[in-house]
This record gives C-alpha cells, sequence and structure tokens, in this order.
C-alpha cells in the first residue's frame, strides 16, 4: 500500500509525507478502502534484494488493498478437551514456546528440561503457553469468554494468577476496566513501535490516548529481542501480543502495561508476503 487515510482529518498520507512527518502519521493512519488500522514498513536493501518502503495492514476481508500478512506459525492451537490450563512462568523459554508442546504425563523429560512436581499432577495435565491462548484468541472470538481455569506460577512455586481464564484475560480495549496495578493477561495488537526518551513503546495505535507495553529498562529490552529473535524491533509492527503484567495509567488517562520478564511475553508476529 503505497497511500493511507490520516486518521485525524482525513486527509491523504503518502509514503513521502510519511517519512517527513512520523511524529504525526504514527498510529493514525488507516487503510483508504477498508478503515483498517496502519502502519508504515520501512524500506530496505541488500546485495540480492530490494524492499520499497509500504504501508501494511491487517486489511479486512475483499478489500482490494489486501496484502497478505503471514503469521509466524500456523501450529495446532486446539485446548484439548482439558479445563485446566497451567503455566509455569519459570520454565517458559523463546525456544519452546514456538512449538506446541505435548506432553504425556508419564514421560518424565520433555522438551522442557525438568518436569515440574505438582503437589497433585493429575490437576494439572497439560501445559499451555501463554502463546498458544494468543493464538486461541486470535482464531476464535469467543475464546476469551472461555470457560477454563488458568493457575500461572512463578519463582519456584509463587501463583501469580490463578482463577477463570475469562476473569484473567484482559483485551487491549477494556484495560481501563480493570483495577490497575493487579497482574492480568492482557493481550491485543501492536501498531506500532515507538521509542522515546530511551524507553521503548510498543503502542495499540495513537500514543496518546490508545493503550501501549512500556519497556524502559534495557536489560528487558535486549532479552526481548533476544527471545523473540528480531532484527529490528519495528518487526512487532502488527503483531498480536499477550502479556502477563500490570498496567498502569499515565497522566493524560493513557493505559500503558508493563511486565517484568521475557517468559511473561509472547507475540504472533506476520511478515508481508
Ligand atoms: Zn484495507
Amino acid at each position: 500500500m503505497e497511500n493511507v487515510c490520516y486518521v485525524v482529518d482525513g486527509s491523504d498520507c503518502s509514503i513521502l509525507l510519511y517519512q517527513e512527518h512520523p511524529e504525526k502519521y504514527r498510529g493514525n493512519i488507516l487503510c483508504d478502502v477498508c478503515r483498517e488500522k496502519s502502519w508504515f514498513v520501512k524500506g530496505f536493501a541488500t546485495e540480492k534484494y530490494l524492499r520499497a518502503p509500504c504501508f501494511a495492514a491487517h486489511h479486512a476481508e475483499g478489500c482490494n488493498n489486501k496484502i497478505i500478512l503471514i503469521p509466524d506459525d500456523d501450529g495446532d492451537a486446539s485446548p484439548g478437551p482439558l479445563s485446566v490450563i497451567n503455566i509455569d512462568l519459570d520454565k517458559q523459554r523463546k525456544q519452546v514456546i514456538d512449538v506446541v508442546v505435548s506432553q504425556s504425563k508419564s514421560r518424565k523429560d520433555s522438551n522442557w528440561g525438568v518436569v515440574r512436581r505438582y503437589s497433585n499432577v493429575g490437576d494439572y495435565p497439560e501445559n499451555k503457553s501463554l502463546r498458544q491462548i494468543l493464538t486461541k484468541l486470535t482464531r476464535e472470538a469467543d475464546f476469551s469468554e472461555s470457560d477454563k481455569q488458568i493457575k500461572m506460577v512463578a519463582d519456584g512455586g509463587r501463583v501469580v494468577l490463578e482463577g477463570g481464564l475469562a476473569e484473567h484475560l484482559v483485551s487491549q480495549s477494556e484495560i481501563l476496566n480493570v483495577p490497575l496495578g493487579e497482574p492480568k493477561i492482557f493481550w491485543g495488537r501492536i501498531n506500532n513501535v515507538n521509542r522515546k526518551n530511551g524507553a521503548l513503546w510498543l503502542n495499540c495505535g495513537n500514543y496518546k490516548k490508545e493503550p501501549s507495553i512500556l519497556i524502559e529498562d534495557d536489560e528487558l529490552e535486549e532479552q526481548l529481542v533476544e527471545d523473540f529473535r528480531l532484527k529490528d524491533v519495528d518487526e512487532l509492527q502488527g503483531a498480536d501480543f499477550i502479556v502477563v503484567g500490570v498496567a498502569f495509567r499515565a497522566g493524560n488517562g493513557k493505559p500503558y502495561i508493563k511486565f517484568g520478564f521475557t517468559k511473561y511475553i509472547s507475540f504472533r508476529k506476520y511478515r508481508l508476503e
């Protein structure tokens, strides 16, 4: 896409205009046909390949501006017949989030290394990663109302959250409806990525109004880049996210989320076809 609509006054925004005024347009552009949120994709050149800058969007069905975005997984997201999702956050590293881990109860060894010993292993017959929950959320409209139970454990047995999955899941549009400062499972879609005063902001849209994920800690950012194999943090533009974190509210009322470790976050990235 080479032109998008600037949502504030409905004017046209070209690639050239965007490059001249990124602060003005970032988070405020839509596909001019289907009105879905858009973002700017930098161009780059290698010896063999040249990609011109462009705009991308998760276009609505049938939009003739459609450029196919391919999610970075196509794995089986089946939740199985079980009603309990158990996530041991200590055991989650990026290497295993990428794959669907199905593990038989009787096996002592797994891809996860040492199998955690639950006080009653029958209570938690399946480990379900955040990534799998995210894939379900993006594929099934009513999964967020699922009656599944969830228990997240970290740091040598500390329970981060426990109870009905539906009570703990908070979509990006609902952040201000839940108590601030309490651990929740937030999910949504990143529209654009920006750096301000050294901090990294993963923005759901307009950074002044819409939710963001804030990463202030340099080490956390480095870990994020490493764990999710990012060549450029811009790769998170358009990505779906799920994060176990805490919501805050900025002085201007805008909500933002902070999290402590990369094991508390997962993404479903997309690339341009
Ligand atoms: Zn469109």
